[in-house]
């Protein structure tokens, strides 16, 4: 086997599923994380379909995902006074499987810390692609030398920024921001519209949860108290709760902001350096991005497996057998469909969660794109011949 000192960037979940796959696959895996310690928090991810439910299974964690799992909830959508105007049923928004984001990063990281080394609180600073290897500068750490860089370290990667070039090559914003604050409001599952701007409280973990569409805005991502700024600034004059939610957001003690974008980018690899999850196919609030990462993660190191770990054949391979797979993320915006931009947009969304044959053919699409895929059977990873 060629190639078998891997780094990866990014411990969330792209970064641990690949991780799980390379160790087992005889590989001396490190994965270096900015965060200090493996990041809670997020609100519920989901798995839908045939294709991420055999390579959950794959790894031997179907199980566990399952007994974790959050079990989708129904969200009712409200008007000013609070009545019902319908209701977002728990298996649109979770999938078959919804686990909290915190919770699969964290099962990922049991199964794979004993054979793989991590190391929080540190980043790469430089990569230097040559014959025999990458060298690898970091913040923290003492250069080293590995022969394969994966990027899994989400939509603003960055590694993708080192190897491929500036964010805004690659990374289209699509109108929209979203907010998640830790604001205690203990309320039941309820949503909440006005044109362009939408705030849901309660769900898994109780946060609350902001959509709303807006310029591009001059933000500095680490600035939690600017954003504060900047969410309550874009709700001032709101009905409903919002008022008494904007006059809280100073007292917030977590708050996270970001914008909805999407990753557009024609090739995963650059020499020895691959990029993997929503470093290469990210579709923020997408639905689709945690279940192509855990997919790709089994593609990537499958085709590892298969090509003896010669690199070129099999990043080659990855791209070829996962672009069409991860073209759902090159569609589609969550932002428009959560925080329409008119009252009638946002009455014909309503009115589609209303019928029902509506829901089961959407449903029946998103079944579609997330089984997209014929999944290789890699001997080398799972030890057997299974089916797919
Ligand atoms: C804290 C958090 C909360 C999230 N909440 C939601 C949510 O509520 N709903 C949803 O649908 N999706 C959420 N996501 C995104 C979701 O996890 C991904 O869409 C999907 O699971 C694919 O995961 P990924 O591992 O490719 O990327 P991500 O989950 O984004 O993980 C990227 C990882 O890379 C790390 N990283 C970033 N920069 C560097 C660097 N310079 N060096 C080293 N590491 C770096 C990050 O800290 C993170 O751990 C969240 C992600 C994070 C990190």
């Amino acid at each position: 086997m060629k190639n078998t000192t891997v780094l990866i960037s990014g411990a969330s979940i792209a970064g641990p599923a690949l991780a799980y796959w390379l160790s087992r696959s005889g590989h001396t895996v490190t994965v270096v994380e900015k965060a200090p310690a493996l990041r809670p928090g997020g609100q519920a991810v989901d798995f839908k379909g045939e294709t991420h439910r055999v390579v959950l299974e794959r790894m031997g964690i179907l199980r566990e995902v399952r007994r974790r799992q959050t079990g989708g909830t129904d969200q009712v959508i409200v008007d000013a006074d609070g009545r019902r105007l319908a209701v977002m049923p728990g298996e649109f928004t979770g999938g078959d499987i919804e686990i909290l984001r915190g919770d699969l990063a964290a099962l990922l990281y049991e199964r794979t810390e004993k054979d793989c080394e991590y190391v929080f609180g540190d980043s790469i600073t430089s990569l230097t692609d040559t014959e025999g290897g990458v060298h690898v500068t970091f913040e923290r750490g003492a250069p080293r030398t590995f022969d394969l860089v994966v990027g899994a370290d989400g939509i603003h990667s960055n590694v993708r920024r080192l190897a491929f070039g500036p964010e805004s090559d690659h990374v289209r914003f699509l109108g929209h921001y979203y907010a998640l604050a830790d604001l205690g409001t203990g309320a039941g599952n309820v949503m909440y519209n006005e044109p362009g701007r939408m705030v849901a409280l309660g769900g898994p973990k109780s946060p609350a949860f902001f959509v709303f569409a807006s310029e591009p805005l001059d933000d500095d991502r680490d600035d939690v108290e600017r954003h504060k700024r900047l969410l309550a600034d874009a709700y001032r004059g709101m009905g409903w709760r919002v008022p008494e939610l904007v006059a809280r957001l100073p007292e917030a003690r977590e708050l996270y902001l970001d914008s909805i974008s999407r990753v557009e980018i024609d090739r995963y690899a650059r020499g020895r350096v691959v990029l993997l999850g929503d470093a290469a196919y990210g579709n923020t609030l997408g639905g689709f991005g945690t279940g192509l990462a855990v997919v790709g993660a089994y593609v990537l190191a499958g085709e590892l497996a298969a090509a003896g770990g010669d690199h070129r054949t099999a990043f080659r391979a990855y791209e070829e057998a996962f672009r069409g797979y991860a073209k759902v993320a090159r569609q589609g915006s969550a932002g428009p469909f959560l925080a329409p931009a008119t009252w009638g947009r946002i009455r014909m969304r309503n009115w589609v969660f209303k019928r029902r044959f509506l829901l089961r053919a959407m449903l029946r699409l998103t079944d579609r794109f997330a089984t997209d895929i014929r999944l290789k059977d890699y001997p080398a990873l799972t030890g057997t011949s299974a089916a797919p």
